[in-house]
């Protein structure tokens, strides 16, 4: 496979192959991403496209069952383009059973909900895409290019074409200063999204991105490992999400939460009460142990 530059999936596709359609990120902005921001945003072209599914092909033969498509926003591709990628992913691996993709909000309003039935048609059973943070104020400072009614509006197309939605969101990306602020409208945000999962991450300040230069210079600092353990107890205190999968168990997080909600709702909160009440840095994953 030919791909360009470091590739990104989520977790949950670490079975699926990963097929690069499209080199790094149409927004390519966001002051906390360090992601794509050594490569120049472009489309692959199909015959790439095409040269990389005919050497899965003979990778793997026809056992592919799940297929992911990267870099940072592979939905912005003009819809029959992105429709060939399907079809001929469907022709080339007849066992087929879902594609995820990385898709931004303003990849999505750029799709009608017939479009996104009809992606759906061809087996797109999941996007995954970052909230961030549900606080305009956070938005508009980390310049994720949209506003949070664009992001529930992305939301809503994307449930009505019956896609999953699997929503990211960041502890720590509103500072010490708009710590709660940020927990809460990310909540109030996500409640009007109703995503099918969550996955709460939390913020590194890399170098090399313009926030680390912010924090550099003192305009930015990031909450204490036990402010951002209460970031992500007023988030799940606040939810009213119906039947959402809720994960914190990614690396870069002090204490990994998995929960169905509302059900597992009470639980959570009293295990993070205990933490947080017992400022006991035994209980929480090492420095050593985060990564993104
Ligand atoms: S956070 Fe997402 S939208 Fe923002 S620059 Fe990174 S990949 Fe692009």
């Amino acid at each position: 496979m030919n791909y360009e530059g470091l590739i990104i999936r989520p977790p949950s596709e670490a079975d699926s192959l990963i097929l690069q359609v499209t080199v790094g990120c149409s927004h390519n902005r966001c002051t906390f991403c360090p992601a794509y921001k050594q490569k120049q945003f472009r489309i692959k072209s199909e015959k790439d496209i095409r040269c990389d599914i005919e050497q899965a092909a003979r990778m793997y033969g026809d056992e592919v069952r799940r297929v992911f498509l990267c870099d940072g926003d592979p939905l912005i591709m003009p819809q029959e383009r992105l429709i060939e990628v399907l079809n001929l992913l469907h022709q080339t691996f007849p066992k087929l059973q879902r594609i995820g993709i990385y898709g931004n909000a303003k990849s999505i309003l750029r799709k009608s909900i017939e479009e996104l039935a009809a992606l759906r048609q061809k087996k797109l059973g999941i996007i995954y895409m970052g909230l961030e943070s549900g606080d305009p104020v956070v938005l508009d400072k980390v310049q994720k290019g949209v506003v949070p009614e664009q992001m529930i509006e992305a939301a809503r197309r994307v449930r009505e074409a019956t896609i999953k939605l699997n929503v990211t969101v960041l502890l720590g990306l509103g500072g010490r200063e708009r710590s709660r602020i940020h927990a809460q409208e990310t909540m109030r945000v996500l409640n009007k999204m109703q995503p099918n999962h969550v996955a709460a991450l939390t913020l590194m300040v890399v170098p090399g991105t313009p926030l680390y230069e912010q924090e550099q210079r003192g305009e930015f600092a990031l909450p204490d490992k036990f402010e951002l353990l209460a970031e992500l107890r007023t988030m799940i205190a606040e939810s009213a999400l119906d039947n959402c999968l809720f994960f914190s168990n990614h690396a870069s997080n002090y204490f990994p939460v998995q929960a169905r909600l509302p059900r597992d709702k009470d639980k959570i909160i009293r295990a993070l009460d205990a933490v947080i009440a017992s400022r006991d840095e035994r209980c929480l994953r090492s420095e050593f142990m985060r990564a993104l």
